[in-house]
């Protein structure tokens, strides 16, 4: 299985039909039927240990304030996988990475919104990761070579967050804004070091990239692009499923991260 990282937006993503919706929902019928997700979100970080939700029946979690009332009606009924979540930990555990399975946890939006356009029938079981707090991009690079052997078992992991996502400068009022040049130069920046292969610059994001402390006020978006990237090893090829930006500056760029051909 390859690898996905997708940039969730806005919750209002969960009740909308549009270019970027269209593409989750092609890429949930392109690729291999996976035989469950193992989601790591921006919306869950927890201090160490590494937590992983073992529910047999995920609830979902409305966390996000202020959007109309059908958004707290919607369902995803997606059953969990106790199995695959004690498989986590224990390779977790292995890799001198300390975790434990949350079989309290439900589904945070930054799972169940995506991932309601992807697989809108709700059958393939979903097991969520929590980002560590504290954290660095070389850790997560090891939680996500750690959950790796999973991709043989046809599991899909998927890293949901944002690679511009500065809420302070969300256009709010215009989904359609013109898109912001500091928001796309560091946009472009990560799909360029993307395509290189360039993992190191991409640790380095921070000194290395064009409007960084903009793009990435807090890191919790961004970072689970480098479980995903810890995931596909070193040779990997990035596809487009798409790019481009809502409310002048949000980036909704998405990609499938998948095995080299040669
Ligand atoms: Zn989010």
């Amino acid at each position: 299985m390859p690898v996905v990282y997708v940039s969730h937006g806005s919750p209002m993503v969960a009740v909308e039909r549009d270019g970027y919706t269209e593409a989750l929902r092609r890429m949930g019928e392109t690729l291999t039927a996976p035989t469950a997700v193992v989601v790591i979100s921006a919306h869950w970080e927890s201090a160490a240990p590494v937590r992983v939700g073992s529910s047999e029946r995920p609830s979902l979690i409305y966390d996000f304030g202020g959007f109309p009332p059908e958004l707290y009606d919607l369902k995803y009924p997606a059953p969990g996988s106790p199995g695959i979540a004690k498989d986590i930990v224990q390779r977790l555990v292995a890799a001198g990475i300390p975790a434990v399975e949350d079989s309290q946890r439900g589904l945070d939006h930054g799972a169940w919104v995506p991932l309601r356009q992807i697989y809108p029938d709700a059958k393939v079981p979903v097991v969520e990761v929590t980002l560590p707090m504290p954290r660095t991009p070389a850790q997560l690079l090891a939680i996500g070579k750690a959950l790796a052997p999973l991709r043989d078992q046809g599991v899909l992991i998927v890293g949901s967050g944002g690679i511009v996502h500065n809420l302070r400068r969300v256009v709010f009022a215009d989904k359609n804004a013109p898109v912001e040049p500091w928001a796309k130069s560091f946009d472009d920046w990560v799909r360029a070091r993307l395509e290189d292969k360039d993992v190191a610059a991409l640790v380095d994001y921070r000194k290395r990239a064009p409007e960084a402390a903009a793009s990435v006020p807090t890191t919790e978006h961004f970072d689970p692009l480098f479980v995903a990237l810890g995931a596909s090893g070193e040779e990997f090829e990035v596809k487009d499923v798409f790019e481009g930006f809502h409310h002048g500056n949000l980036s909704m760029r998405t990609v499938i991260i998948s095995a080299s051909q040669k």
